[in-house]
């Protein structure tokens, strides 16, 4: 039996797009499901820019998906190079094959001649076909071309009766009119040849078995296969996935449209979440760069990448219509392309999320603490590397906030914890409600010298100290807890406040109560 061999071909863009990593999920598991290879294959012919830089983002987004690929960048592998820009010549080869046995020509147009053949067509409402007017039958008709200042691209003769059939282990059986494809150019006229020739070249050379890939090049397929059959390749299995579709829409997700994306409350909440993340880590944002369309994203905002690639499982598959969690073994052993869905998997970043918190609740203390320490140590709230003292207090507010740390990240949404007394920034609308108000000062007072005499300084026994304040003053607990927290934590919201005063220490308490007080004179 031959091996299964899969493929993802992303051009080196700079970023992992979401739906392309699907993609590759999908490659990567049917791969491993079968005991076969996972290859990357570089499309970097039209890189404009650097090409290992804008690759790197790529590979790490792999890396730390923990997708493993046995041959490609880094580690090639047999049939190195796995880099297109490093494959002209044998493409070159192939275009003069193909031009040998007639299954392609070289054609003389000019892209003004063209144009105006497609102009033409459009006037009288018929579909364009090349009138093959400049095809070059023999050497004589080239030189005669050639003679005239034109230079020659590689055009396919593609059949213009007939069907193109074949089953697409996604869709079922496929037929596509062989009159509605076009004579595509697979050559340039400076010798550099273009994607479905590559395309299918590659799929040949590296051995791929399964051409697992989004739909949206479904129709490049019957071409492909025209290329393959021309020079004698036998054809690969295909399997076209369905969209991951924009949220709310049924539209493709891109990258571009994030505008849109920006007005459906969950994306932008999403969003909004992940940037002040990224902004407590000095990382400079924009939109374009750091979206939840990009993988990126996740890995700066502190998703776990176990969550993430259980999610993007469930794009476009389904074992059942129950099971929702899966470990990597798991996901190897029951993975099928039968099962894939055939309709666009809809984004849905609260599943997400949902998918996320059930992850992290699920680890240890100590793996909670070990995700969110790089986040602190980025912001610069705790040393790099952090101290002993550091990791235990750093432990205590884990502990203490539960499972409102939902992505590591979250841990930044408690500076006052690592910050030192007089850096805590208060909530100035918090501050004025509840502390700058009338009769709170003194109360404000008394609770700071009490603070002084409690002992141990430990939640029980601070909670029983402010009940115990409460009823001898008279008041109600609402009068003198919020002004507490806003003047410990500078926030109105948080965690258990006794646990958080007792992590803090009576020094930081009294301190921070003083610098409050402090203000109130200003
Ligand atoms: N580089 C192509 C893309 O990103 C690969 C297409 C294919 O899988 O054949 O769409």
């Amino acid at each position: 039996m031959t091996t299964v061999r899969t493929r993802f071909a992303p051009s080196p863009t700079g970023y992992l797009h979401i739906g392309g990593v699907r993609t590759a999920l999908f490659n990567w598991l049917f791969a491993r499901r079968h005991g076969g290879q996972f290859l990357l294959r570089i499309d970097d012919t039209d890189a404009q820019r650097n090409v290992a830089e804008a690759l790197r983002p790529i590979l790490d987004g792999f890396r730390w998906l923990g997708l493993d690929w046995d041959e490609g960048p880094e580690v090639d592998g047999p049939y190195a190079p796995y880099y297109q820009s490093q494959r002209g010549a044998r493409y070159r080869a192939a275009a003069d094959q193909l031009v040998a046995t007639g299954a392609a020509y070289r054609d003389y147009a000019t892209t003004e001649e063209i144009q105006a053949e497609r102009e033409t067509a459009q006037r009288e409402k018929r579909r364009f076909l090349y009138s093959r007017r400049w095809m070059a039958e023999t050497d004589a008709q080239a030189a005669a071309f050639e003679a005239e200042g034109r230079q020659a691209s590689v055009r396919l003769q593609m059949p213009r009766e007939g069907v193109c059939a074949f089953h697409d282990l996604v869709r079922g059986d496929v037929e596509f009119e062989w009159a509605l494809e076009q004579d595509h150019v697979v050559q340039r006229a400076d010798g550099t040849c273009l994607y479905h020739l590559a395309s299918t070249v590659d799929d040949h050379d590296f051995a791929i078995t399964h051409v697992i890939r989004a739909v949206e090049h479904l129709s490049n397929t019957p071409r492909q296969i025209f290329i393959a059959t021309a020079l004698g390749y036998p054809l690969p299995a295909y399997a076209h996935l369905p969209y991951v579709a924009a949220p709310g829409s049924a539209e493709k997700l891109s990258k571009r449209k994030l505008g849109t994306y920006l007005k459906h409350h969950e994306f932008k909440k999403a969003y909004d979440h992940g940037a002040g993340i990224a902004e407590a880590q000095g990382l400079s944002i924009t939109p374009v760069s750091f979206s939840p369309v990009v993988v990126d994203f996740y890995r700066e905002v502190g998703y776990e990448p176990d969550a993430l690639v259980n999610y993007l499982l469930l794009l476009g598959w389904s074992l059942d219509d129950r099971t929702e969690t899966f470990t990597r073994e798991e996901m190897i052993e029951h993975f099928s392309l039968e099962r894939v869905n055939r309709s666009a998997a809809s984004f849905d970043l609260q599943k997400l999320l949902a998918f996320q918190e059930r992850r992290m609740q699920a680890l240890s203390v100590e793996a909670r603490v070990a995700r969110v320490l790089p986040f602190l140590e980025r912001a610069g709230l705790v040393d790099a590397p952090s101290t002993g003292d550091q990791q235990a207090r750093t432990r205590r507010v884990v502990e203490a906030a539960g499972d409102r740390i939902k992505v590591a990240g979250d841990i930044l949404g408690y500076p006052e914890f690592f910050q030192s007394d007089d850096e805590v920034a208060y909530d100035q609308k918090a501050f004025d409600k509840r502390v700058r108000k009338a009769g709170v000062e003194p109360l404000l007072r008394r609770f700071r010298d009490r603070l002084g005499a409690t002992e141990p300084f430990d939640a029980d026994t601070l909670d029983r100290a402010m009940h115990a304040f409460v009823e001898a003053e008279g008041i109600a607990i609402g009068q003198v807890i919020h002004a507490v927290r806003v003047s410990v934590t500078g926030k109105a919201v948080g965690f258990g406040l006794f646990e958080g005063l007792a992590i803090l220490g009576r020094d930081a308490c009294v301190a921070r109560i003083d610098r409050a007080l402090g203000r109130l004179a200003d």
